[in-house]
């Protein structure tokens, strides 16, 4: 889906001018590929009126100007779709109440996060003063409760269970009770998975459901199953009252084009992501940040965040974001940066965020060593590079082969390693600055916002 998106956008950026027909074309495939994704036709034909009106609403002489309106306003328009899933708002469903018991359901398939995720969530909410506890309503897989155990206990979350009742709703309204006696304020219950939508664990997810009441259902769903989302989350939907979505596995590759597909069929928000296995690779939902991922954008607030945490400098954050905007990219920030990214070790969490760099040639999901070595080595060679070349953001330096015969030679490597790197420098610099020829000369943040 976000392909597709993109690739409607992609018509905007290459047109030579911007007329009725461009923008029609252009609106005509995202509309369609929001539709095949079953995204609610009122919501599709929404976003297109408001894009309309907002394109012609632009100035009709500012021809790159209204480039960028238009792509903000298709971006605008999904991050709003994604956010307000239904009458009750993300922000509204993440504040919980103090001093009052919450009980949250997790429900989903069999595998796609939920007892990793109740655990990220109790954690989320212990670090901001709460009392959680975790109930175990899983009798269906075995190791259900043993492996929520030991999440609960790294975490320190009390927990229930039980290896001897089968029985998951009255597990679940045992907890519920006992934790609640206990006064605590966040019960969390993990129900078992399905492996497809089958009408016996459906039936005990009611039972739950109505044992524990919750104020809460979340269903959890895999980031990269794509297509799938719409019938899955619309199963679950139509079984218990679905009220938030928590997207997993959003490391790696995945950029979740079925979250649209899960929002609409839930009508219910996506709260927040999972970003891998580690319980504190979990994140509030940002759905502008996420539509820019998804339309292959990249994120490069999160991105700066994310080095600010590692590198606690107010000043280079925000130069870099100055240097940034103003369309530069040199070959010392992607030094700088690989060197950020090697100083704090979780190369793909922070690779995955890059505008480019997730899918390069530098960068190979699942191959951290081989990656890291890779970042050495292209840093070597810039460790041969003179301050021109470092700084300049004239890409046309890079066409002297003496430049790349010198640098091969200063880093004792072949030449053509040195035409890898600048390959992936131009690549990631066109990405974010354009291609420099006037037109789609596209600024990250300013479309981010
Ligand atoms: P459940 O069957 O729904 O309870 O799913 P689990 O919590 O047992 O998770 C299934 C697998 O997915 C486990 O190996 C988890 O470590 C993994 N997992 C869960 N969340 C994430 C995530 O955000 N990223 C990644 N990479 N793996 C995850
Ligand atoms: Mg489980």
């Amino acid at each position: 889906l976000g392909q597709k998106i993109s690739n409607a956008l992609t018509l905007i950026n290459n047109a030579e001018t911007i007329d009725e027909k461009v923008l029609d074309a252009c609106l005509k495939e995202i509309t369609t590929a929001l539709l095949q994704a079953d995204v609610n036709v009122k919501l599709v034909m929404n976003l297109r009126t408001n894009v309309k009106t907002r394109a012609n609403n632009a100035d009709k002489g500012a021809g790159l100007n209204k480039r960028k309106i238009i792509e903000k306003a298709v971006v605008d328009e999904l991050s709003s779709m994604l956010s307000s899933g239904s009458a009750t708002d993300e922000k509204q469903l993440v504040d919980l109440k103090k001093g009052k018991p919450n009980v949250v359901m997790f429900v989903g398939l069999q595998g796609a996060g939920k007892t990793t995720t109740c655990t990220k969530y109790g954690a989320f909410y212990k670090k901001k003063g709460f009392k959680p506890a975790l109930v175990c309503a899983d009798t269906f897989r075995a190791g259900a409760f043993d492996q929520l155990k030991q999440n609960a206990t790294k975490m320190q979350i009390p927990f229930y269970g039980s290896y001897t009742e089968t029985d998951p709703a009255v597990i679940a309204a045992k907890g519920v009770d006992e934790f609640k006696k206990a006064s605590h304020d966040l019960i969390i219950v993990d129900t078992s998975g399905r492996h497809k939508q089958e009408e016996s664990l459906f039936e005990e997810m009611r039972q739950v459901a109505t044992q524990t009441k919750p104020d809460l259902i979340i269903f959890v769903m895999d980031g990269s199953i794509g297509q799938a989302a719409h019938d899955q989350a619309k199963a679950f939907r139509d079984t218990v009252e679905v009220g938030a979505v928590i997207m997993t596995k959003m490391d790696g590759h995945a950029k979740g084009g079925g979250a649209l597909s899960a929002v609409a069929a839930t009508q219910s928000p996506i709260i927040f992501i999972g970003t891998g296995e580690h319980m504190d690779e979990f994140e509030r939902f940002e759905a502008k940040a996420f539509v820019g991922r998804l339309l292959g954008r990249g994120d490069w607030r999160g991105f700066v965040d994310k080095i600010q945490e590692a590198v606690p400098d107010d000043e280079s954050k925000d130069e870099l974001m100055d240097t940034l905007s103003k369309g530069n990219f040199t070959m010392r920030i992607l030094y700088e940066q690989l060197a950020n990214v090697q100083k704090m070790g979780s190369v793909g969490q922070i690779m995955s965020m890059i505008p480019g760099l997730s899918n390069s040639g530098i960068f190979d999901k699942g191959k951290e060593k081989e990656s890291a070595a890779r970042i050495k080595k292209f840093m070597t060679m810039m460790d041969s590079m003179t301050n021109k070349e470092l700084d300049s953001p004239d890409p046309k330096l890079w066409q002297q082969e003496s430049r790349i015969m010198r640098i091969a030679r200063g880093a004792g490597v072949h030449p053509n390693y040195v035409g890898e790197l600048i390959g992936e420098y131009m690549r990631i610099r066109t990405m974010i600055v354009g291609s420099g020829k006037g037109k789609g000369k596209q600024n990250m943040l300013q479309q981010m916002g």
